[in-house]
Protein backbone atom coordinates (compact mmCIF):
# COMPACT_ATOMS: atom_id res chain seq x y z
CA UNK A 1 0.00 0.00 0.00
CA UNK A 2 3.01 2.65 1.15
CA UNK A 3 4.32 1.79 -2.26
CA UNK A 4 1.61 4.07 -4.18
CA UNK A 5 0.79 1.20 -6.31
CA UNK A 6 -2.32 -0.04 -4.56
CA UNK A 7 -4.22 1.18 -8.06
CA UNK A 8 -2.66 -1.58 -9.66
CA UNK A 9 -4.53 -3.89 -7.69
CA UNK A 10 -7.77 -1.90 -6.86
CA UNK A 11 -9.43 0.35 -8.83
CA UNK A 12 -8.88 3.86 -6.91
CA UNK A 13 -12.85 4.36 -6.32
CA UNK A 14 -13.04 1.22 -4.67
CA UNK A 15 -10.21 2.48 -2.07
CA UNK A 16 -10.94 3.53 1.65
CA UNK A 17 -11.40 7.43 1.80
CA UNK A 18 -7.25 6.77 4.23
CA UNK A 19 -6.37 4.72 1.32
CA UNK A 20 -7.05 7.01 -1.06
CA UNK A 21 -4.78 9.92 1.03
CA UNK A 22 -1.69 7.62 0.89
CA UNK A 23 -2.24 6.85 -2.29
CA UNK A 24 -2.16 10.43 -3.16
CA UNK A 25 0.31 11.91 -0.64
CA UNK A 26 2.97 9.29 -1.75
CA UNK A 27 2.25 10.50 -5.45
CA UNK A 28 2.30 14.45 -4.80
CA UNK A 29 5.74 13.20 -2.91
CA UNK A 30 6.85 11.83 -5.82
CA UNK A 31 5.88 14.22 -8.01
CA UNK A 32 7.64 17.19 -5.86
CA UNK A 33 10.54 15.19 -5.63
CA UNK A 34 11.01 14.75 -9.55
CA UNK A 35 11.00 18.25 -9.87
CA UNK A 36 13.38 18.95 -7.42
CA UNK A 37 15.77 17.05 -8.83
CA UNK A 38 15.01 18.50 -12.69
CA UNK A 39 15.43 22.11 -11.14
CA UNK A 40 18.64 20.53 -10.02
CA UNK A 41 17.92 20.69 -5.98
CA UNK A 42 17.83 24.72 -5.37
CA UNK A 43 18.24 25.57 -1.89
CA UNK A 44 15.07 25.83 0.15
CA UNK A 45 13.92 28.53 1.43
CA UNK A 46 13.15 27.50 5.31
CA UNK A 47 10.67 30.56 6.02
CA UNK A 48 9.13 28.79 8.95
CA UNK A 49 10.87 29.63 12.27
CA UNK A 50 10.85 27.82 15.86
CA UNK A 51 6.82 28.17 17.01
CA UNK A 52 5.44 29.13 13.67
CA UNK A 53 2.29 26.91 12.46
CA UNK A 54 2.30 25.23 9.54
CA UNK A 55 -0.25 25.87 6.99
CA UNK A 56 -1.49 22.67 4.90
CA UNK A 57 -2.56 23.05 1.30
CA UNK A 58 -3.54 20.43 -1.13
CA UNK A 59 -2.58 21.89 -4.78
CA UNK A 60 -2.52 25.09 -3.82
CA UNK A 61 -5.75 25.28 -1.48
CA UNK A 62 -5.27 25.82 2.46
CA UNK A 63 -6.89 22.64 4.30
CA UNK A 64 -5.71 23.74 7.98
CA UNK A 65 -3.11 25.20 10.17
CA UNK A 66 -4.71 22.95 12.70
CA UNK A 67 -3.34 19.48 11.78
CA UNK A 68 -3.70 17.88 15.04
CA UNK A 69 -6.93 18.71 15.56
CA UNK A 70 -8.24 18.32 12.44
CA UNK A 71 -6.75 14.42 11.83
CA UNK A 72 -7.90 14.07 15.25
CA UNK A 73 -11.86 15.01 14.89
CA UNK A 74 -11.95 13.49 11.42
CA UNK A 75 -10.71 10.26 12.49
CA UNK A 76 -10.75 9.85 16.99
CA UNK A 77 -13.48 12.06 17.65
CA UNK A 78 -16.11 9.29 15.99
CA UNK A 79 -14.07 6.15 17.35
CA UNK A 80 -14.50 8.16 20.70
CA UNK A 81 -17.83 8.52 21.03
CA UNK A 82 -18.79 5.31 19.61
CA UNK A 83 -16.40 3.69 22.64
CA UNK A 84 -18.78 5.76 24.99
CA UNK A 85 -22.08 4.50 23.45
CA UNK A 86 -21.43 0.98 24.00
CA UNK A 87 -20.00 1.71 27.42
CA UNK A 88 -22.84 3.27 28.27
CA UNK A 89 -25.44 1.17 26.64
CA UNK A 90 -26.53 3.81 24.38
CA UNK A 91 -28.03 3.20 20.75
CA UNK A 92 -25.71 4.19 17.90
CA UNK A 93 -29.18 6.20 16.33
CA UNK A 94 -28.96 8.23 19.76
CA UNK A 95 -25.23 9.66 18.88
CA UNK A 96 -26.92 12.84 17.40
CA UNK A 97 -28.76 13.69 20.68
CA UNK A 98 -25.86 13.49 23.44
CA UNK A 99 -23.89 16.75 23.76
CA UNK A 100 -20.86 15.93 22.87
CA UNK A 101 -19.35 19.18 23.74
CA UNK A 102 -20.31 19.66 27.06
CA UNK A 103 -19.12 15.78 27.78
CA UNK A 104 -15.77 17.81 26.48
CA UNK A 105 -16.31 20.70 28.71
CA UNK A 106 -16.50 19.16 31.48
CA UNK A 107 -14.04 16.90 31.33
CA UNK A 108 -11.96 20.06 30.62
CA UNK A 109 -12.46 21.22 33.91
CA UNK A 110 -11.80 18.51 36.04
CA UNK A 111 -8.45 17.81 37.54
CA UNK A 112 -5.90 15.10 35.50
CA UNK A 113 -6.57 12.84 38.49
CA UNK A 114 -10.26 13.14 38.40
CA UNK A 115 -10.40 12.48 34.70
CA UNK A 116 -8.54 9.31 35.17
CA UNK A 117 -10.76 8.12 38.10
CA UNK A 118 -14.04 9.05 36.02
CA UNK A 119 -12.83 7.53 33.08
CA UNK A 120 -11.80 4.42 34.55
CA UNK A 121 -15.27 4.00 36.44
CA UNK A 122 -16.97 4.71 33.16
CA UNK A 123 -15.35 1.93 31.41
CA UNK A 124 -15.70 -0.14 34.33
CA UNK A 125 -12.05 -0.93 34.57
CA UNK A 126 -12.37 1.04 37.97
CA UNK A 127 -10.95 -0.66 41.49
CA UNK A 128 -14.86 -1.86 42.35
CA UNK A 129 -15.95 -5.42 43.90
CA UNK A 130 -17.13 -6.83 40.30
CA UNK A 131 -13.56 -5.69 38.59
CA UNK A 132 -11.35 -6.87 41.43
CA UNK A 133 -13.08 -9.84 41.73
CA UNK A 134 -12.73 -10.47 38.00
CA UNK A 135 -8.86 -9.59 38.07
CA UNK A 136 -8.07 -11.84 40.89
CA UNK A 137 -7.04 -9.54 43.19
CA UNK A 138 -9.93 -9.90 45.62
CA UNK A 139 -11.89 -13.46 46.52
CA UNK A 140 -15.32 -11.71 46.97
CA UNK A 141 -17.21 -8.74 44.50
CA UNK A 142 -19.64 -7.76 47.58
CA UNK A 143 -20.19 -4.59 48.66
CA UNK A 144 -18.74 -3.88 52.19
CA UNK A 145 -21.59 -1.15 52.77
CA UNK A 146 -24.20 -3.48 52.38
CA UNK A 147 -22.92 -7.08 51.61
CA UNK A 148 -24.55 -7.47 47.63
CA UNK A 149 -22.63 -7.24 44.65
CA UNK A 150 -20.47 -4.30 43.67
CA UNK A 151 -20.48 -3.03 40.33
CA UNK A 152 -19.70 0.59 38.86
CA UNK A 153 -23.67 1.44 39.48
CA UNK A 154 -23.84 0.30 42.56
CA UNK A 155 -21.13 3.18 44.11
CA UNK A 156 -24.80 5.10 43.65
CA UNK A 157 -27.56 2.92 44.01
CA UNK A 158 -25.85 0.85 47.47
CA UNK A 159 -28.79 1.82 49.78
CA UNK A 160 -25.82 0.73 52.87
CA UNK A 161 -25.90 2.90 56.24
CA UNK A 162 -25.53 6.00 55.87
CA UNK A 163 -25.51 6.16 51.72
CA UNK A 164 -28.74 8.35 51.96
CA UNK A 165 -27.10 10.93 54.03
CA UNK A 166 -24.10 10.99 51.49
CA UNK A 167 -26.28 11.13 48.53
CA UNK A 168 -28.42 14.06 50.13
CA UNK A 169 -25.61 16.28 50.93
CA UNK A 170 -23.63 15.45 47.09
CA UNK A 171 -27.41 17.00 45.96
CA UNK A 172 -27.21 19.95 48.18
CA UNK A 173 -23.97 20.99 46.01
CA UNK A 174 -26.08 20.18 42.48
CA UNK A 175 -28.87 22.15 43.73
CA UNK A 176 -26.86 25.29 44.93
CA UNK A 177 -25.99 25.37 41.38
CA UNK A 178 -29.43 24.63 40.02
CA UNK A 179 -30.29 27.76 41.74
CA UNK A 180 -29.79 30.27 39.17
CA UNK A 181 -30.94 28.05 36.20
CA UNK A 182 -34.90 27.52 35.26
CA UNK A 183 -36.79 25.74 38.65
CA UNK A 184 -38.58 23.14 36.41
CA UNK A 185 -35.26 21.75 35.06
CA UNK A 186 -34.43 21.64 38.48
CA UNK A 187 -36.99 19.66 39.34
CA UNK A 188 -36.66 17.83 36.66
CA UNK A 189 -32.80 16.51 37.52
CA UNK A 190 -33.51 16.00 40.75
CA UNK A 191 -35.95 13.74 40.26
CA UNK A 192 -33.75 11.72 37.28
CA UNK A 193 -30.95 11.53 40.21
CA UNK A 194 -33.05 10.07 42.60
CA UNK A 195 -35.06 7.89 40.78
CA UNK A 196 -31.58 6.47 39.52
CA UNK A 197 -30.44 5.92 42.85
CA UNK A 198 -33.75 3.87 43.97
CA UNK A 199 -33.66 2.15 41.23
CA UNK A 200 -37.43 3.43 40.25
CA UNK A 201 -39.51 5.33 37.68
CA UNK A 202 -39.31 9.12 37.86
CA UNK A 203 -42.55 10.97 39.13
CA UNK A 204 -43.24 12.37 35.81
CA UNK A 205 -46.31 14.33 36.83
CA UNK A 206 -43.51 16.72 39.40
CA UNK A 207 -43.04 18.52 36.30
CA UNK A 208 -45.76 20.96 34.77
CA UNK A 209 -43.63 22.33 32.03
CA UNK A 210 -44.37 20.24 28.57
CA UNK A 211 -40.46 20.63 27.28
CA UNK A 212 -38.94 20.05 30.13
CA UNK A 213 -40.99 16.82 31.29
CA UNK A 214 -40.02 15.95 27.28
CA UNK A 215 -36.33 15.94 27.73
CA UNK A 216 -37.17 14.50 31.40
CA UNK A 217 -38.51 11.21 29.36
CA UNK A 218 -35.69 11.62 26.87
CA UNK A 219 -32.54 11.47 28.47
CA UNK A 220 -34.08 8.65 30.71
CA UNK A 221 -34.36 6.72 27.65
CA UNK A 222 -31.42 7.33 26.65
CA UNK A 223 -29.43 5.39 29.45
CA UNK A 224 -30.37 5.91 32.88
CA UNK A 225 -26.19 6.68 33.88
CA UNK A 226 -25.85 8.99 31.00
CA UNK A 227 -26.94 12.08 33.44
CA UNK A 228 -25.18 10.59 36.10
CA UNK A 229 -21.73 11.19 33.93
CA UNK A 230 -22.60 13.81 32.33
CA UNK A 231 -23.75 12.96 28.96
CA UNK A 232 -26.90 15.14 28.81
CA UNK A 233 -29.71 15.11 26.00
CA UNK A 234 -29.82 17.72 23.72
CA UNK A 235 -33.24 19.05 24.06
CA UNK A 236 -31.90 20.61 27.61
CA UNK A 237 -29.73 23.36 26.17
CA UNK A 238 -32.32 25.44 24.12
CA UNK A 239 -34.36 25.28 27.37
CA UNK A 240 -31.16 26.75 29.31
CA UNK A 241 -30.52 29.25 26.54
CA UNK A 242 -34.17 30.49 26.86
CA UNK A 243 -33.73 31.04 30.61
CA UNK A 244 -30.08 32.94 30.36
CA UNK A 245 -31.58 34.85 26.81
CA UNK A 246 -30.44 38.13 27.49
CA UNK A 247 -28.01 38.03 29.90
CA UNK A 248 -24.01 36.98 29.20
CA UNK A 249 -24.67 33.66 30.63
CA UNK A 250 -22.67 30.75 28.51
CA UNK A 251 -25.29 27.84 28.74
CA UNK A 252 -22.96 25.31 28.07
CA UNK A 253 -20.92 26.21 30.56
CA UNK A 254 -23.40 26.41 33.25
CA UNK A 255 -24.49 23.00 31.74
CA UNK A 256 -20.74 21.86 32.18
CA UNK A 257 -20.73 23.44 35.48
CA UNK A 258 -23.65 21.34 36.43
CA UNK A 259 -22.44 17.83 35.32
CA UNK A 260 -18.95 18.50 37.08
CA UNK A 261 -21.81 18.69 40.25
CA UNK A 262 -23.47 15.69 39.18
CA UNK A 263 -20.24 13.76 39.01
CA UNK A 264 -19.92 14.77 42.45
CA UNK A 265 -22.43 12.82 43.81
CA UNK A 266 -20.76 8.95 42.00
CA UNK A 267 -17.27 11.02 43.38
CA UNK A 268 -18.74 11.86 46.87
CA UNK A 269 -20.15 8.05 47.32
CA UNK A 270 -16.93 6.38 46.14
CA UNK A 271 -14.97 8.15 48.83
CA UNK A 272 -17.94 7.09 51.72
CA UNK A 273 -17.42 3.63 49.92
CA UNK A 274 -13.85 3.75 50.42
CA UNK A 275 -13.24 4.77 54.13
CA UNK A 276 -15.77 1.61 54.96
CA UNK A 277 -13.42 -0.80 52.88
CA UNK A 278 -10.78 0.27 53.81
CA UNK A 279 -11.63 2.47 57.12
CA UNK A 280 -10.68 1.24 60.89
CA UNK A 281 -14.34 -0.13 60.82
CA UNK A 282 -13.70 -3.41 63.39
CA UNK A 283 -15.44 -5.34 61.16
CA UNK A 284 -12.95 -4.99 58.27
CA UNK A 285 -9.80 -6.06 58.27
CA UNK A 286 -10.21 -7.14 54.68
CA UNK A 287 -7.49 -4.35 53.84
CA UNK A 288 -5.22 -5.17 56.75
CA UNK A 289 -4.93 -8.68 55.67
CA UNK A 290 -3.64 -7.63 52.17
CA UNK A 291 -1.90 -5.66 53.68
CA UNK A 292 0.13 -8.05 55.52
CA UNK A 293 0.22 -10.27 52.86
CA UNK A 294 2.05 -8.29 50.50
CA UNK A 295 4.57 -7.49 53.20
CA UNK A 296 5.50 -10.81 53.34
CA UNK A 297 6.69 -10.84 50.13
CA UNK A 298 8.03 -7.78 49.99
CA UNK A 299 10.44 -9.04 53.10
CA UNK A 300 11.24 -12.37 50.86
CA UNK A 301 12.24 -9.89 47.55
CA UNK A 302 14.30 -8.09 50.01
CA UNK A 303 15.92 -11.68 51.03
CA UNK A 304 16.94 -12.24 47.61
CA UNK A 305 18.47 -8.86 46.45
CA UNK A 306 21.92 -9.24 45.71
CA UNK A 307 24.09 -6.10 46.51
CA UNK A 308 23.41 -3.11 43.47
CA UNK A 309 26.24 -2.91 41.48
CA UNK A 310 25.58 -6.59 40.27
CA UNK A 311 22.31 -5.38 38.87
CA UNK A 312 22.04 -3.68 35.68
CA UNK A 313 22.06 -0.10 35.76
CA UNK A 314 18.16 0.14 34.23
CA UNK A 315 17.09 -2.13 37.02
CA UNK A 316 18.66 -0.39 40.12
CA UNK A 317 16.42 1.74 40.30
CA UNK A 318 13.40 -0.91 41.75
CA UNK A 319 15.84 -1.75 44.91
CA UNK A 320 16.66 1.92 45.51
CA UNK A 321 14.13 2.39 48.74
CA UNK A 322 14.23 -0.10 51.44
CA UNK A 323 11.74 -2.04 53.17
CA UNK A 324 10.37 0.15 55.43
CA UNK A 325 9.12 2.84 52.72
CA UNK A 326 7.77 -0.45 50.33
CA UNK A 327 5.33 -1.36 52.84
CA UNK A 328 4.09 1.99 53.20
CA UNK A 329 2.57 2.30 49.84
CA UNK A 330 -0.80 1.27 48.66
CA UNK A 331 -1.73 -2.05 47.72
CA UNK A 332 -1.77 -1.12 44.06
CA UNK A 333 1.40 -0.24 43.94
CA UNK A 334 3.34 -3.12 46.11
CA UNK A 335 1.36 -5.31 43.83
CA UNK A 336 2.81 -3.80 40.45
CA UNK A 337 6.51 -3.86 42.43
CA UNK A 338 6.86 -6.84 43.63
CA UNK A 339 5.93 -8.27 40.43
CA UNK A 340 8.52 -5.96 38.70
CA UNK A 341 10.83 -6.78 41.40
CA UNK A 342 10.47 -10.57 41.24
CA UNK A 343 11.36 -10.37 36.94
CA UNK A 344 14.18 -8.49 37.46
CA UNK A 345 15.52 -10.99 40.13
CA UNK A 346 14.33 -14.20 38.14
CA UNK A 347 16.38 -13.10 35.46
CA UNK A 348 19.39 -11.83 37.67
CA UNK A 349 19.06 -15.78 39.60
CA UNK A 350 18.67 -17.28 35.88
CA UNK A 351 21.75 -15.82 34.48
CA UNK A 352 23.84 -16.66 37.75
CA UNK A 353 22.82 -20.23 37.46
CA UNK A 354 23.47 -20.52 33.60
CA UNK A 355 26.95 -18.98 33.71
CA UNK A 356 30.21 -19.68 35.03
CA UNK A 357 31.18 -16.75 33.89
CA UNK A 358 29.12 -14.75 35.64
CA UNK A 359 29.21 -16.59 38.78
CA UNK A 360 32.89 -16.16 38.85
CA UNK A 361 32.75 -13.19 38.23
CA UNK A 362 31.18 -12.14 40.58
CA UNK A 363 32.52 -14.30 42.94
CA UNK A 364 35.94 -12.49 42.06
CA UNK A 365 34.42 -9.29 42.98
CA UNK A 366 32.96 -10.56 46.42
CA UNK A 367 35.71 -12.23 47.35
CA UNK A 368 39.23 -11.30 46.29
CA UNK A 369 40.44 -14.80 47.38
CA UNK A 370 38.50 -16.21 44.55
CA UNK A 371 41.01 -15.34 42.12
CA UNK A 372 43.53 -17.85 44.13
CA UNK A 373 41.03 -20.97 43.24
CA UNK A 374 39.24 -20.95 46.05
CA UNK A 375 35.96 -21.36 43.99
CA UNK A 376 35.06 -25.22 43.52
CA UNK A 377 33.00 -24.29 40.09
CA UNK A 378 36.60 -23.51 38.10
CA UNK A 379 36.90 -26.15 35.34
ZN1 LIG B 1 -23.76 -1.63 48.74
Amino acid sequence: MADGHQDAVKPFETLTAWEQANYSAHKYAKDALRDYVTDECPPIPTTIGEGDTWLLTLDAVPVTSEIKKTIYNSKYNDEGKSFWMVRLQIRYDQCNIIEWDIVRRTSVMCSGEQRKRRTKHMANIGPVGTVLHRRKARDIDMCARCKMEETKIHIVTCQGPDTEQKFLTAMETVDDWMRTGPNQFAIAIRELLRAHRNRTRPRWHLVDDEDTIQTMKQQWSLSKVSLLWGFLHTGWRPIIDRHFKGSRKSSARWLSILCGRIWGITEQLWEHRNTIEHGVDANNHLAEERHSELNEQIDAIFDRVPALRYLPLTSRHFFTQNKAWRKRCKLRDKRKWIRDADVVLKRYEEIRNLSHTARNFENFLISPSAQHGNNDDDD
